[in-house]
C-alpha cells in the first residue's frame, strides 16, 4: 500500500489535453490539488470543467513554457493557488514533423524552445518551492522516440526527447541534496488529441506495431507518474520508465508477426 498522495500540490505543464490531462486526472482522482497549464485559455477552462468532481481540485494557469516570464509567473501562481508545490510533471511538448532535408533553422529553434528549454527552465523555476516541500518530485514526459527509437520526420523531436534525459541525469544529482528526485516516463504511442492529428493511417500502423495491440491510454502514463511521485518511490532518481505496451521489444517485423 502506498502512502496517499491526497493533499499534495502538483503542477502539470501541458495539462489541458492529451497525456498531461491524463496525468492531472490520475493525480486529482487520488486527491491531489492540481494546477494544469497550457497556452490556450479556452482549452484550459474546458479541461478544468472536465476534471471537476474528482477527489482533488484542479485549477488552470495560462502560460507558455517557451516564454521566460510565463514560466516564472506560473511557478509563483502555483504556490499561491495550491499553497506550495510537491510535484512538477514537466509534460508540455510539441511534435511537428520535418525531415532533415526540409528542416529549417526556425523549425529546430521552435522545438528546442518548448521541449528542451521549456522543460529545463520550468524545472529550474520550480526548484525553490519543491525544496520547501521536503519531498519534491520532478517527472518529465520524454518519449521512446529519440532515447530508444527513431522515426523519419522526427530527428529534431527525437533529439529534444533524448536531451531531456541528458538534463534529467545531472539535474537529479544537483537536486538530490535538496531532497528532490528527477525521473522521466517514456511513452510509446498514446491516444491523444495531438496523436490524432497524425491521421488514421498512422494510428492503425502504430497499433499493429505494439505487442499489447492497443495504443496507450493517457492514464497509463499518469499512473507511472503517480508512482514516481509517491513517498515510496523516494529512493528512485535519475531513472526512466518506458510505458509503451512493449512497442520497443520486437527485434524484427517477423518477431512481431509471430505473436
Ligand atoms: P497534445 O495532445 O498535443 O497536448 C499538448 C499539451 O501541451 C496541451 O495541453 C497544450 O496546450 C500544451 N502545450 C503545447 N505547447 C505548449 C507550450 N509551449 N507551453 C505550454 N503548454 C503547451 O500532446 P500529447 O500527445 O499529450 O503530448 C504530451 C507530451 O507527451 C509531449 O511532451 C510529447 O512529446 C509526449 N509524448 C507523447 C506521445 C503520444 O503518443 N501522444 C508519445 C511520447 C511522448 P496548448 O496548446 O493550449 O498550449
Amino acid at each position: 500500500m502506498f502512502t496517499p498522495i491526497s493533499g499534495c500540490a502538483v503542477l502539470v505543464t501541458g495539462g489541458t489535453r492529451g497525456i498531461g490531462k491524463g496525468i492531472a486526472r490520475v493525480f486529482a482522482a487520488a486527491g491531489a490539488r492540481v494546477a494544469v497549464t497550457g497556452r490556450d485559455a479556452a482549452g484550459g477552462e474546458a479541461a478544468v470543467r472536465d476534471l471537476a468532481g474528482l477527489a482533488g481540485e484542479v485549477v488552470f494557469l495560462q502560460g507558455d513554457v517557451g516564454v521566460e516570464a510565463d514560466r516564472s509567473r506560473v511557478a509563483a501562481e502555483t504556490v499561491d493557488r495550491l499553497g506550495g508545490l510537491d510535484v512538477l510533471c514537466a509534460n508540455a511538448g510539441v511534435f511537428p514533423s520535418a525531415t532533415l532535408a526540409e528542416m529549417t533553422e526556425q523549425d529546430l529553434d521552435e522545438i528546442l524552445a518548448v521541449n528542451v528549454k521549456g522543460t529545463m527552465l520550468m524545472v529550474r523555476d520550480c526548484v525553490p518551492a519543491l525544496e520547501r516541500s521536503g519531498r519534491g518530485r520532478v517527472v518529465i514526459t520524454s518519449s521512446i522516440t529519440g532515447p530508444v527509437t527513431g522515426y523519419p520526420g522526427w530527428s529534431h523531436y527525437g533529439a529534444t526527447k533524448a536531451a531531456q534525459l541528458g538534463f534529467m541525469r545531472t539535474a537529479a544529482m544537483e537536486l538530490a541534496p535538496k531532497g528532490i528526485t528527477v525521473n522521466a516516463v517514456l511513452p510509446g504511442n498514446v491516444a491523444t488529441e495531438g496523436l490524432d492529428e497524425l491521421g488514421e493511417d498512422y494510428l492503425r500502423q502504430m497499433e499493429e506495431s505494439i505487442p499489447l495491440r492497443r495504443l496507450g491510454a493517457v492514464e497509463d502514463i499518469g499512473n507511472a507518474c503517480l508512482f514516481l511521485a509517491t513517498v515510496e518511490a523516494g529512493y528512485i532518481t535519475g531513472q526512466t520508465i518506458v510505458v509503451d505496451g512493449g512497442q520497443v521489444l520486437p527485434e524484427s517485423l517477423q518477431a512481431l508477426q509471430s505473436i
